[in-house]
């Protein structure tokens, strides 16, 4: 029996990015994740109705945690704000992660939803600073350990010491 891991759709080559691309990690890596875990795909931002393509978009006046408590705004560079359908990503994939007793994530780093340690800034200048995207905060929140894909070496060691 393999232990259930949530994983951002994109890392394992969906097309469900802003700008319609992937960020698939290299298939050896996905092999082996797949042999000690039970992939649970997710795309919170499409989860939470947003098209693809969509805007990017970034965190302003904070981080997911202060988005979730109505303190931060999830804004596109034109303004638009989309918080709500960022929060009812991060919901929908904190039930999907209840239904499976999930309580390991491996999301893509930086991003507004699935950022674990930085996000982008707000400004739109490609300039990061340490906080968590919507999802990640929440799944936190939660007591779900979340990974990135820089972090998959970790992920897999934790695998081993289950055994
Ligand atoms: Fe990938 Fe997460 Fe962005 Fe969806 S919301 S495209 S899973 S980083």
């Amino acid at each position: 029996h393999k232990p259930p891991l949530l994983i951002s759709a994109c890392l394992l080559g969906q097309p469900v990015r802003y700008d319609g691309q992937s960020k698939s990690q290299d298939a050896a890596c996905l092999t082996q994740l797949a042999a000690h875990y039970q992939l649970l795909p997710v795309c919170p931002e499409c989860a939470g109705g947003l098209p693809v393509p969509r805007p990017a978009a970034e965190i302003i006046h904070g981080d997911g945690r202060q988005v979730l408590l109505g303190q931060a705004w999830v804004v596109t560079a034109s303004g638009e704000d989309v918080s709500q359908p960022f929060k009812a990503g991060a919901e929908l994939t904190l039930q999907l992660a209840k239904q499976y007793g999930c309580q390991l994530a491996l999301l893509k780093a930086n991003s507004p939803s699935c950022g674990n340690h930085d996000i982008y800034d707000g400004s739109f200048s490609q300039q990061l600073q340490h906080g968590q995207g919507v999802t990640a905060a929440l799944l936190q929140q939660h007591d779900l350990q979340v990974f990135n894909e820089n972090e998959i070496d970790q992920l897999l060691a934790l695998v081993t010491d289950m055994r």
